[in-house]
């Protein structure tokens, strides 16, 4: 599964509304301007439209607003209800209206203020998200993917931010000395779900694709050294992608963003991407957590869901099936075809675990998971690939875009296209890739054996019963030049259940020997207990230019040679790691088990690791540094109350994280008299939910 171990999954599709209005919005221009004082928004907005009927009222989607018409081309009254503003009038068939009016929101969601915790106004940033969210909460417009709307938006923010929308910029204009103005354009229409906007204090950097598109790199100007790493391919990967679909990138031009305390890994909002800030690195961070996929897979977005559109949710996985498929074509070019077939194979892997289960779900599915809309999607079509051939397949693609371009589509549409072009029957295929419950396993393994490793992967696999000495030759191998990663790997998987013997230790020594990056890894995640005559290799791993492996080795080391604590914490003092701090904060907690050392700045080594539970940091650290605390049974009521604050972050994983936490606290007898204690300090959300709980 392509699941981001830190993060979750990409953003999964609620249900829709199939279109049932009697209008058609054709444009929507704002003048938006977010509070940042009071999480709140307020706007001015005109919108086009025209009606099929005769009729006496039209809506725009808008959760919980105050409005005031400023102006109409007829006459109308404005009526609100909970999640619309209804405009009544007399409206005659066929004739385009234009209506003007002021409104204000608290938005409860899809508009967040993030990083307003402390001084520093470097580190503030507002977002939007809209899908499965829904943009009207802090933008009148219209819910159902279906109405597709010309958005132009202008933001008004204090001078020092930036602002960035879908579009491109034609005018940035000082309102007057603390405020500065941002004006957006759009050519072309998109749906609702699509428009973003973001605020902070940002640096760009532009890069062109070969046909000339701008590709516009942001990063908070405080993170400006992360740039080449967090952006690292882009361009190449725009012009890969823009020339294997074979159809012009469809808007202005192409922004990405990241914020912080993003809700998922990412979000293609059309021209401007925004990510999951836990993407930006440094060059050693790239090597665990690089933005590749991810940035590949928003990219493809930008043709499948946004310049076509399902109608409604069963045709999901004509965005996520193509968008994880076209990234995963996109990694090829990058990380070669053996990358290529083991993530397919990971896939697939998934698939059938799930299908076994009980747990296979039909491709057009209704609001199915997103294992089935993404890499269910994907592998769909990679067998449709290679049943009709790549010329065919890319030609279908290729028509199929151009000929529902700005409009909404089925699975049908894109299917009538490959059929046209080819004498093939797929009425097997669709029966068994769109219609069946169960995953084809079997197809999908044979696919997979046109690739040269696979097959020799799969031996190796086989081989995970067999006795050492039935297999020796097998791993030996496995380490020898040139190495293939995930052959690699395996064989040092199959070692980790192995007694510590000559032969083992010395297959051990070959596989530290490798030097390469993946393979010693796989040794710092699987070889808990160290051997002694492993140690002086294993401490090696301290020095790798991968901070997931320095965390892994780090630990194990201080757990395997208590007499060598001391040293250990000497020599991964000053370290960050991740920008999640995962060896800043694993160094004060082994400090904090180590009692012999520096113990008389115990409190404050204390104090520093309980401080990044505050809401001041972003949730990853927060969720470490809760997670370390639990570990070392120290929570004092300072990091009790910050447990309270992460209950209501609207990050729900996050979220669920410190309500599980809290719950756990709470059924030990000391924590819970601690945190009762803590009432007269919380507010009334905190002791309303803390009563709720127990
Ligand atoms: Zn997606």
């Amino acid at each position: 599964m392509i699941r981001l171990v830190f993060i979750g999954i990409f953003i999964c599709f609620s249900s829709i509304i199939a279109q049932t209005h009697n209008f058609d919005v054709h444009k929507i221009s704002a003048e938006i301007t977010p509070n940042l004082e009071n999480e709140s928004v307020s706007g001015e907005l005109s919108f086009s439209f025209n009606t099929s009927q005769d009729t006496d009222s039209i809506f725009l989607d808008a959760k919980n607003m105050a409005a005031q018409i400023m102006g109409s081309d007829i006459k109308v009254s404005l009526n609100i209800s909970e999640d619309k503003l209804w405009f009544v009038g007399d409206f005659e068939v066929d004739e385009t209206y234009n209506i003007n009016f002021s409104y204000q929101a608290q938005p409860k969601q899809t508009l967040y203020f993030v990083g307003f915790e402390d001084d520093a106004k470097t580190n503030d940033q507002v977002f939007t998200q809209g899908q499965g969210k829904y943009t009207s909460h802090w933008l009148p417009s219209i819910d159902d993917m279906n109405d597709k709307i010309e958005f132009d938006l202008s933001i008004i923010v204090p001078k020092f931010y930036g602002a960035l929308a879908n579009g491109k910029l034609i005018e940035q204009w000082k309102e007057n000395d603390s405020l500065s103005r941002w004006t957006y354009d759009m050519k072309k229409p998109m749906s609702s779900y699509l428009v973003a906007i973001s605020v902070g204090d940002y640096k760009r950097e532009i890069q062109q694709s070969n046909s000339g598109v701008d590709l516009h790199q942001y990063l908070l100007k405080k993170d400006s050294l992360y740039l080449e790493p967090t952006y690292r391919h882009t361009k190449q990967i725009f012009d890969y992608l823009e020339n294997k679909i074979g159809v012009d990138y469809p808007w202005q031009n192409y922004k990405q963003v990241p914020v912080r305390d993003f809700l998922y890994a990412g979000m293609e909002n059309t021209s401007l991407t925004i990510f999951s800030d836990a993407f930006v690195v440094d060059s050693i961070g790239y090597f665990d957590r690089n933005y590749v996929n991810v940035n590949a897979h928003e990219l493809a977005h930008q043709w499948f869901g946004n310049l076509i559109t399902e109608t409604e949710s069963k045709h999901h996985w004509l965005h996520e099936g193509f968008a994880t498929y076209y990234a995963l074509l996109a990694e090829r070019q990058i990380f070669g075809d053996n990358y290529f077939y083991h993530k397919l194979y990971q896939y697939a892997e998934s698939l059938k675990s799930a299908s076994d289960n009980g747990k296979g779900e039909k491709l057009l599915k209704p609001n199915a998971s997103s294992l089935t809309y993404y890499q269910k999607g994907a592998w769909a079509l990679f067998m449709l690939n290679q049943i009709v051939g790549e010329d065919v397949f890319d030609r279908a693609v290729q028509i199929f875009l151009n000929k529902y371009a700005f409009q909404n589509v089925t699975t049908d549409d894109f299917m009538n296209e490959v059929k046209a072009l080819t004498n093939v029957d797929l009425s097997d295929f669709e029966q068994q890739w769109f219609k069946q419950s169960a995953f084809q396993a079997e197809q999908a393994l044979e696919a997979l054996e046109t690739s040269l490793f696979i097959p020799e992967y799969f031996e190796l696999i086989a081989k995970r019963p067999l006795d050492i000495s039935k297999k020796i030759g097998a791993i030996e191998t496995a380490f020898d030049f040139p190495i293939n990663i995930y052959i690699a790997q395996e064989a040092v998987s199959q070692l980790a259940s192995e007694p510590a013997n000559d032969e083992v230790i010395q297959l051990y020594q070959s596989a530290f020997n490798t030097g390469n990056l993946w393979v010693r890894q796989a040794i710092s995640e699987s070889l808990t207990e160290i051997p002694l005559a492993l140690k002086s290799a294993y401490e090696t791993l301290l020095q790798d230019q991968s901070y997931q492996t320095r965390e892994n080795a780090f630990l194990h080391l201080w757990m395997n040679f208590p007499k060598d604590r001391k040293r250990y914490l000497n020599q991964m003092q000053n370290q960050d790691g991740f920008r999640d701090k995962n060896l800043k904060q694993l160094w004060l907690t082994l400090n904090l088990a180590t009692p012999d050392f520096q113990a008389d700045k115990t409190t404050q080594t204390y104090q520093e690791l309980a401080q990044y539970t505050s809401p001041k940091y972003r949730f990853q650290i927060r969720e470490h540094a809760f997670g370390y605390l639990y570990q070392i049974d120290a929570f004092s009521d300072q990091v009790l109350i910050n447990l309270l604050d992460g209950c209501f972050h609207h990050t729900w994983r996050f979220r669920d994280f410190c309500r599980q936490l809290l719950k756990t606290l709470l059924k030990n007898p000391t924590y819970q008299s601690q945190i009762n204690n803590l009432k007269p300090k919380l507010n009334d959300k905190a002791l309303t939910y803390l009563n709720k709980i127990q």
